[in-house]
Parts: structure tokens; sequence; C-alpha cells
């Protein structure tokens, strides 16, 4: 049985100062919980979240990196730098990085492998355009995005990466999915990497849906067969909010 985790992406919102209000928060209303929970949060508040989730359930992420561990990148962070500083996992190829800075398939695939090679967990999104599941290509897209963002790594990298399947039209936009559907893209997308990794490797990939996510859909979402939790935006910047979520099965 896979576990659910449940990810915040915070996105270029919150100070340190709110980073730190928000956790006191959360870990007081948070109760026992098998979700694991994972904060994306903007580079400058990292080291301060960091410090403030010591002795609680609650893990630190970064939004993105530099697919190169060091040289002359300019205003870039890299894998080794978020792994110095007690990073655990890392967002890589989300459809802002991919439509806004110009993230391709290859450079997401890059990413990945320094993802690896420097001990953070990946949580990599992939997702369909609106113009493209209309015209009934939303499932070539997202397992092609898959196939391509997984180039490469063992199985056992494989097993280790947490796909984030998020349909961009669904984004901040207040659309969700339905979780019939969503369960439907996740299933295709397990099966493409059963395909190349075999169903032993597919079944242990944790899968997340994400967009528009919030605490009156989480239930139904994640009591499907096949999607393991969410990466969560909009809903992730209140810690209520946020916590009910967590807490989906109450
Ligand atoms: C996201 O940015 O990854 C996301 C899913 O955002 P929202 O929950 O606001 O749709």
């Amino acid at each position: 049985m896979r576990r659910k985790v449940i990810a915040a992406n915070w996105k270029m919102n919150k100070l340190p100062n709110d980073a730190m209000k928000f956790i006191a928060e959360l870990v007081t209303i948070v109760k026992e919980t098998d979700v694991e929970i994972i904060l994306c949060v903007p580079y400058i508040d990292l080291f301060y979240c960091i410090l403030n989730v010591q002795g609680t359930n609650i893990k630190i992420g970064a939004q993105n990196m530099h697919f190169e561990d060091s040289g002359a990148y300019t205003g870039e962070i890299s894998g080794e730098m978020l792994k110095c500083i007690g990073v655990k996992y890392v967002i890589i190829g989300h459809s802002e990085r991919r439509q806004y800075f110009g993230e391709t398939d290859e450079i997401v695939n890059k990413k990945l492998k320094s993802a690896f090679r420097n001990d953070l967990k990946p949580i990599v999104c992939v997702g369909e355009k609106l113009e493209e599941r209309e015209s009934g290509k939303a499932i070539e897209v997202i397992t092609s995005q898959t196939q391509k963002a997984l180039d490469g790594l063992t199985k056992e990298q494989v097993e280790n990466t947490i796909i984030a399947y998020e349909p961009i039209w669904a984004i901040g936009t207040g659309k969700t999915a339905t979780s019939e559907d969503a369960n439907e893209s996740v299933k295709a997308i397990r099966a493409k990497i059963a395909e190349i990794y075999g169903d032993d490797t597919a079944q242990k990939v944790i899968i997340q849906y994400g967009g528009s996510v919030k605490p009156s859909n989480a239930k139904e979402l994640f009591s499907t067969s096949d999607i393991d939790g969410a990466l969560v935006g909009g809903a992730s910047l209140k810690a209520e909010d946020f916590s009910k979520i967590i807490e989906y099965k109450d």
C-alpha cells in the first residue's frame, strides 16, 4: 500500500516570518497523521523552515534548482547547495517553470539526475494544456513528459521519484479535474512507468494530483485507486486549509 504524500507549493509567497508562523500553526493543528507532509518554500525561507520543523514530521523542499552543481550561472541555486543546508525534496519542471522560464523535457531530465546526485527527492510535474485535453492528446502528452523526465534513471531512482500530475488548466483556476479523469491520467502515467521499468517499480511510485486541490475536494480525489496525495498551491498558503487537506479522512 502506497502512503499519501501531500506537498505544499507556496510559489513566490511568504517571507521568513510568515513561513515560521505558518509552521508553528500547522504543528499545533495537525493531529497525528500517517500522511507525509512536505512544504516546498521559496529559497530565502528554506533555512528558517528547516530549523523550525526540527522534531516534527514536516519535511522541507525547494521549488526549483539548477542542473549543474556549481559554475557561472548567475542567480541560480544548485542541488549541492540545497543538500548542504538540509533540504530533502525539490519540485522539478513545474508548469510555471516550463511556461515562463522555458524549461524543456531535456532540462527537466538533467535536473532530475542532478537531484539524485545530491540525495534530493524530486517531485516532477507533468500536465497537459487545455487545448491538448480538448483535442484528445492529454494522455499522449503526460506519458511522453513522464518518459522523457525519467530517461536514464535507474529503477531505484524511479521508485524514489514523486510525480505530480498537474493539468495546467486546473492550476490556480479553481477548476479541478474530476476525480475519475484525474485518476485515469494518473493510471496512464503508472502504466507508462510499468511498460518501461516493470510493474513492481510502477506500483511503488507515488503519483500526486495537483490543480485547485482544496479541503472540499481532497477526500474524493484521495479515495481513488491511483492518486497518492497532492501538490497544493493556493490552498497551502493558510495553515488551516492545508491542515484540512492533510486530515482529509475526518
Ligand atoms: C501548483 O501550483 O502546483 C498548484 C497545484 O496550484 P493550485 O493548487 O493553486 O492550483
